[in-house]
């Protein structure tokens, strides 16, 4: 199964009806024979279905046994993940505090601008990914296992962790401001449920990037400077691996912060 328009269109078709529902279901469990299937689901019509499965490629049938095919196997998968997605709220979650802010470092991007690190608990962990709508300017990455908030040049990242990092921020001031309207906003949802915010569509320029690569032009990653790797890496034409330096210690917090942002290219 390709995905293409005709494939798709076999098997909302072929999962549009209860009983063949009930049937991929049922060999979810394991493989059955068309008996079992019969008395498990009626055996009314039970050609017709079996025959519409198999023309979706979502069943295999060998000498009256039938089977989850590998596609309808990962179809079950993908369906089973995005209702548990869909399913998660934020019922189990408690009120967060930012108990402490326990860095202010000046940002790598801007010197006159601060980078601050501060502590959530209890941490979100798994309900993090639930709290993006509330965020005009939110992404959640499954690969950093951050949500990420853009407002202004400021960018929030709310770890799974109970870290947050807050980069681009005035004064000691505006980070504690931008702390309390995190908690309150966040605090608001988990009594009152999550109320989605108009999405904003981000667009992060080449610049951004090129500010937290090393700048040195050494060509390790093949470019010929820090920007045209900057370009390439918006484009998906490379990948950040490709920059050996940024595997070093001292260029830690700046790989960090290219991870988040390319969250968002
Ligand atoms: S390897 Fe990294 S530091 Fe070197 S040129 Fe490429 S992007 Fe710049």
């Amino acid at each position: 199964m390709s995905g293409n328009p005709n494939e798709i269109k076999l098997v909302n078709n072929a999962m549009s009806n209860a009983t063949r529902r009930k049937i991929m279901n049922f060999l979810s469990a394991g493989d059955k024979s068309t008996e079992e299937i019969g008395e498990e689901v009626g055996k009314t019509m039970l050609d017709f279905h079996l025959k519409l499965l198999q023309q979706a490629s979502l069943i295999e049938i060998e000498e009256g046994t039938v089977k989850l095919s590998e596609y309808g196997k990962n179809f079950l998968k993908e369906k089973e993940d995005k209702s548990a997605d869909k399913n998660a709220d934020l019922s189990q979650a408690k009120p967060i505090e930012i108990t402490e802010v326990r860095q202010l470092l000046p940002c790598i991007a801007d010197s006159s601008k601060f980078r601050v690190i501060a502590n959530m608990a209890p941490p979100l962990v798994g309900t993090l990914k639930v709290l993006e709508p509330l965020f005009p300017r939110g992404r959640y990455s499954d690969k950093i296992g951050a949500l990420i908030i853009q407002k202004g040049e400021v960018i929030t990242t709310i770890y799974g962790t109970g870290k947050v990092t807050l980069t681009m921020i005035k004064s000691e001031s505006e980070a504690k401001e931008a702390l309390e309207k995190l908690r309150s906003t966040i605090n608001e949802a988990i009594a009152k449920g999550v109320a989605p915010a108009p999405r904003e569509k981000i667009r992060v320029e080449p610049m951004e990037i090129y500010k937290y690569l090393p700048q040195t032009n050494c060509g390790k990653c093949g470019e010929q400077s820090c920007y045209t790797f900057a370009i390439k890496l918006m484009s998906g034409e490379v990948s950040l691996d490709k920059c050996i330096p940024l595997k070093e210690p001292e260029y830690a917090i700046n790989l960090e912060q290219l991870q988040v942002l390319s969250a968002y290219v």
